[in-house]
């Protein structure tokens, strides 16, 4: 089922993105439209224009490519928005509990992001930060639908921003969370549902209605950008840091908007050599943050995956478990999906020699009410 429209702008930016990335290269533009499209691929892609006039091929590296990936030696920060954004990369670790002779396994650790402690504050930075540049000094509310990490993200960047935030939960969200956001400044709203196209269409309805304006993470170009800008440049800066082979990438998949990323990046730029999976929750169960594919998503039509695999809570929760009581690692429910997604790939005998990443969502800390009736199920059936 396709619940977002075709954008055919954005399919034909991403296309010139994708040709870019497979080339890395980039030439002068000849005529007026050709440079307006250019321009809107050089933006998702965070590097300058050639000069005009001059015809030669650029090399992305030439125009700035890695240029806004530049973390502080020392990590002294002027700033708690600088404190997210320059200190990517978030850290990429070998997982020796789950790397087996040839096949060795990374994590990319995204509970190293300072708000949430989750991969939303990318997100959140960037739709603020492109929110106000096209809106400078605006004051207006924001609205927005989320599982938590979202909310908590903006909220940060509101308090930064000296904003307010208006969030909708769904029912199904661990009871902290309200805790949590309000702490943070937000103005918290439960709704009985889950986090559905429909429930998204009533956010933006209220926000019309009551003058705010509607961020969106679902269907906000921002979302995709920053992951295309920071979060696959820089796991493509670590691989070859560690002279990986890097044979595939696994992450869940909620909006869509960092495995679709990872997936436009890596696929152009090294062909089908590196395997893109996704991770949903297993039919009619939920899993926080992630969710299956026919509820709709934006940015996953237009790039290529390879799988989608199917996770049901029960396992995400024992594989999160597990790594904890491997690697010291206390990660969430959709990280702990991930690493079950991976286990079932390589049981099919899908995982090959060479280096696989698992994308950790984020931190087990805001599931604490979901392990603990976890803990206390198995306990009761082994007494
Ligand atoms: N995992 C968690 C914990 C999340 O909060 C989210 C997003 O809400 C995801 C995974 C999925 O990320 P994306 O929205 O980039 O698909």
């Amino acid at each position: 089922m396709q619940l977002f429209k075709r954008d055919e702008r954005l399919e034909l930016v991403l296309g010139l993105v994708a040709e870019i990335l497979k080339k890395g290269v980039v030439r002068c533009p000849s005529t007026p439209s050709e440079e307006e499209l250019l321009l809107e691929a050089l933006d998702f892609l965070g590097c300058r224009c050639p000069p005009c006039g001059d015809k030669r091929e650029y090399a992305l590296e030439e125009l700035g490519f890695f240029e806004e990936i530049s973390p502080p030696r020392f990590r002294v920060f002027q700033s708690t928005e600088e404190l997210l954004y320059r200190n990517w990369p978030t850290p990429l670790v070998r997982l020796a509990s789950l790397s087996s002779g040839s096949q060795r396994v990374w994590a990319k650790l995204e509970f190293f992001n300072p708000f949430s402690m989750s991969v939303k504050d990318r997100i959140g930075w960037s739709m603020v930060s492109d929110f106000l540049a096209r809106n400078p000094g605006a004051r207006v509310l924001l609205y927005e639908a989320t599982s938590t990490n979202t909310g908590m993200a903006l909220a940060a960047m509101a308090a930064i921003k000296g904003l307010k935030v208006k969030l909708y939960l769904p029912a199904t969200i661990q009871r902290a969370s309200d805790t949590i956001l309000r702490v943070m400044g937000a103005e918290v709203h439960r709704v009985p549902k889950t986090l559905t196209v429909e429930f998204v269409g009533e956010v933006d309805e209220l926000a019309r209605r009551e003058g705010g304006y509607h961020l969106n993470q679902f269907e906000n170009n921002a979302n995709f950008k920053v992951h295309l800008r920071y979060t696959a440049k820089e796991l493509d800066l670590q691989v070859r840091e560690a002279s990986l082979s890097l044979r595939g990438i696994v992450g869940g998949i909620g909006t869509s908007g960092h495995l679709s990323a990872l997936s436009l990046y890596f696929k152009s730029r090294y062909g089908k050599s590196v395997r893109v999976y996704g991770v949903q929750p297993a039919p009619g169960t939920v899993i926080p943050g992630i969710r299956r594919v026919e509820s709709g998503m934006k940015w996953l039509h237009y790039v290529e995956v390879d799988r989608v695999v199917d996770v049901h809570p029960d396992e995400a929760i024992k594989h999160a478990i597990r790594v904890a009581r491997s690697e010291g690692l206390f990660i969430g429910l959709s990280s702990g999906a991930v690493v079950a997604a991976f286990e079932k790939l390589r049981a099919e005998g899908l995982v090959e020699e060479g280096d696989y990443v698992l994308v950790f969502p984020d931190h087990g800390f805001k599931y604490v009410e979901q392990f603990s009736a976890f803990l206390e199920r198995e306990e009761s059936q082994h007494k």
